[in-house]
């Protein structure tokens, strides 16, 4: 049987008390469209125990996918995994079922897994919003200056307050 590189469990000749199937799919079948900070690298892992339990074919185990990912605080590359350590799944089967996809609930659990947003590390500092210079690697001066700014325009505009206010309706605030 031609499977392509998907997961197939042979039920006609599985054995007694289970068996472990362990691998990687085809690299083509997660198949994440056209996602900007999640590529796939390779095809998804398995480890799975599987076994017949009166009419439920019974999936435990599980499954992985190594990852490149662009991080959303930098914009860097790195070099990630997800998992999924409970994954679980089972299917009614009869006389007449001989064979069992699982790459579907493998696929669907591996994308329940995916960062929406990967971070490079949970540390990282990011880009500045200034200057675009990543702070995990350098410091810019963007924040004091911008912050010296901004003190500054305040003075300005106080001063301009106090100067148009009336004497006498001046707040006293010593
Ligand atoms: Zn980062
Ligand atoms: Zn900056």
């Amino acid at each position: 049987m031609e499977t392509q590189g998907r997961l197939i469990v042979d039920v006609a000749r599985l054995a007694k008390g289970g068996e472990w199937y362990r691998g990687e799919t085809a690299a083509d079948l997660l198949d994440l469209g056209e996602s900007e900070f999640v590529a796939p690298e390779g095809g998804m892992l398995y480890a799975l125990k599987v076994e017949l339990i009166g009419s439920e074919l019974l999936v435990r185990g599980e499954v992985r996918q190594r990852l490149t990912c662009v991080c959303s605080r930098c914009a860097e590359s790195f070099a990630t995994e997800v998992a999924d350590p409970e994954f679980i799944c089972s299917h009614e089967i009869n006389a007449a079922t001989d064979y069992v996809d699982l790459t579907e609930e493998v696929r669907e659990a591996i994308i329940l897994a995916l960062p929406g947003y990967p971070v490079c590390r949970e540390s990282c500092r990011g880009l500045c919003m200034a200057c675009g210079a990543n702070l995990n690697e350098t410091t810019c001066r963007c924040h004091e200056l911008g912050k010296d700014n901004r003190w500054a325009a305040l003075d300005v505009l106080k001063t301009d307050l106090d100067a148009s206010r009336p004497k006498r309706a001046r707040p006293r605030e010593k």
